[in-house]
Parts: C-alpha cells; structure tokens; sequence
C-alpha cells in the first residue's frame, strides 16, 4: 500500500534529473501515483521523455506557463484522460540574467512582470484550471525560497517572485479550503539545478549554507520529495497555507557563523 496509491499527480517543472520537480515525482511515483508530466519547451524534450518512462509515465505535455490557450489545453487533457487530479506541483520559476544580481534598485519593468508572470501569478492561473478537477479534494505545492522572507545577495526579482508566491499560497488556501483543496509551498533550501545556476555566486551559497545549516549539511531532491510527499498525501490532511521549510535548519539562524568562527572572530 503506497500513500499515494489510486492518485493523480500533475506535475510541472521537470526540466532534468537534476530538477526539484524531478525529486517530487519519483517520491509520488514510488507511493502509487499515477503521474502527468507538463515542461516548458521543444529543448527539454530529450531530457524530459526518457525521465518520464521512468515514471510510467505517458502524459508529457509542452506548456508556457505565460500562455492562456497552452495551460487551458493541458487541464482539459488531463481531464479527459483522468476524469480529476488529486496533486498539482508547481515547481516553475524564471528571471532574466541581467534581473539576479546587479543592483536591486536596477531592475527593469519588463524583467519584474516576466519574473512575476512566470513564476507567481502561474501558480494562480494553474490553480484556478486544477480547482474543478480536484473533485474528491485535492493538495497544491510550490516552490519557493527563504530570500523571500529576508534579503539574499542577488536573488532580487527572483525574492520579490518568491514573496507574491508565499501570499498566493494563503489567498489560494482560503479561497479552495472549503473544496478541501489544500495549497502549501514549500521553501528549499539551495540545490544545484539548471535554475539555480542562473543566481550569481550560487557554488559559494551552497559551501555556506552546508557549513551554517544547524544540520550541517546541503537538502537535496529526495528530502524535498518527502516533505512534499507529506503535504500531498493524506498525512497532511489538516495542513494548509503553509510555507514549510525543507533547509536543514538554515532560516532559524540569527547570525550565520558557526560558533568556531564566532570564537575566532573575537579573538
Ligand atoms: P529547474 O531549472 O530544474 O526547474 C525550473 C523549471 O521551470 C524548469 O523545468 C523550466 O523549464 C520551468 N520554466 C521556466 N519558465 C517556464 C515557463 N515559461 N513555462 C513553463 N515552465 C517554465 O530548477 P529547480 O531549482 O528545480 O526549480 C524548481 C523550483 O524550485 C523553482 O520554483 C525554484 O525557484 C524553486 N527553488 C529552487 C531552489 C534551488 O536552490 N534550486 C531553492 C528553492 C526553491
């Protein structure tokens, strides 16, 4: 008896193994989900289909998030191939280069509505096609990052993405909590993916973190896909709203020196 037996998953984001979104699917898949696959482009199609066999996959449907008409077709696919959808992931986000790092104060108009298009107000366009598939109930999840709650060197559209998805997911959880449709996001901690590589000193951020982290160590896909797990099953019936934070401990910190390097400091 897998947690996930007799469910459909629709998940976004698969762009390589390497993907969060990838993490997400084996997890479900190993619990007995039936899992839909939708990526963003004809370049991921290589990477995207054999991952998808793995998963027993044979729903992989191309989708710009930004388009209307791509996101209306994979819904009513998915609806008549499955009749409803229990899980929805979202695990989509994108910036321009020139938006991630710079100076904050910098940011173009056209870069802050492309960032925020893609990768939050995506979450509002999904959930509203999910909402009348999810006919016995149902879990949305994101995924969103701690630079949304404190300043992060040179995540800056991205932070401002990642503050508006957090507030998405509230607003989503009380309007859809009467269908018993729970919607939570979870806030990874950094994992090298074809995203992250995006964000300017990435490698430096990863060694940091691993050295601060009160578990002294990096999350990785497979942690991520636990805790999604929990909040797609029924484990986390009551659970909704949330931001839960799979980072080995790394946002509790007030001052992140190790005590070595405190100690050293002061010397
Ligand atoms: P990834 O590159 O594997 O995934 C990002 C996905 O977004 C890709 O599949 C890409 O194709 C998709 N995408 C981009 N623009 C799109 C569009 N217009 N339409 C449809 N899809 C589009 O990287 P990832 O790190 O796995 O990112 C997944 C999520 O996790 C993102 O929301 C990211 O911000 C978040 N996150 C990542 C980290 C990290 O350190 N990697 C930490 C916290 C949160």
């Amino acid at each position: 008896m897998g947690l996930m037996d007799g469910k459909v998953a629709l998940v976004f984001g698969v762009a390589n193994k390497n993907s969060i979104a990838w993490g997400i699917t084996r997890k479900l898949y190993d619990e007995g989900a039936t899992i839909g696959m939708s990526y963003a482009g004809e370049m991921l199609e290589k990477r995207v289909f054999p991952l998808a066999q793995e998963v027993n996959c044979d729903f992989v449907e191309q989708c710009d998030v930004t388009n209307d008409a791509q996101l209306d077709e994979v819904f009513e696919k998915a609806r008549q191939r499955y009749g409803k959808i229990d899980t929805l992931v979202h695990s989509v986000a994108y910036a321009n280069r020139e938006d991630l790092g710079g100076r904050f104060v910098d940011i173009s108009r056209e870069g802050f509505k492309l960032a925020l298009d893609i990768s939050a107000y995506s979450l509002i366009a999904m959930a509203r096609r999910a909402e009348p598939l999810m006919t016995d109930g149902g879990s949305i999840l994101s995924l969103t990052y701690f630079a949304a709650e404190k300043v992060m060197p040179k995540y800056h559209v991205m932070a401002v993405a990642k503050s508006a998805l957090e507030t998405i997911t509230r607003y989503l959880a009380n309007d859809l909590g009467p269908r018993n449709i729970r919607v939570n996001a979870i806030s990874a901690g950094p994992i090298k993916t074809l995203a992250a590589a995006g964000v300017p000193g990435f490698r430096l951020m990863l060694k940091y973190s691993e050295r601060t982290a009160p578990l002294r160590r990096l999350v990785s896909q497979e942690d991520v896909g636990n805790a999604a797990l929990f909040l797609a099953s029924d484990l986390g019936s009551a659970v909704t709203g949330e931001i839960m934070h799979v980072d080995a401990g790394y946002n509790i910190l007030g001052l992140t020196a190790t005590e070595e390097e405190l100690a050293g400091a002061l010397e």
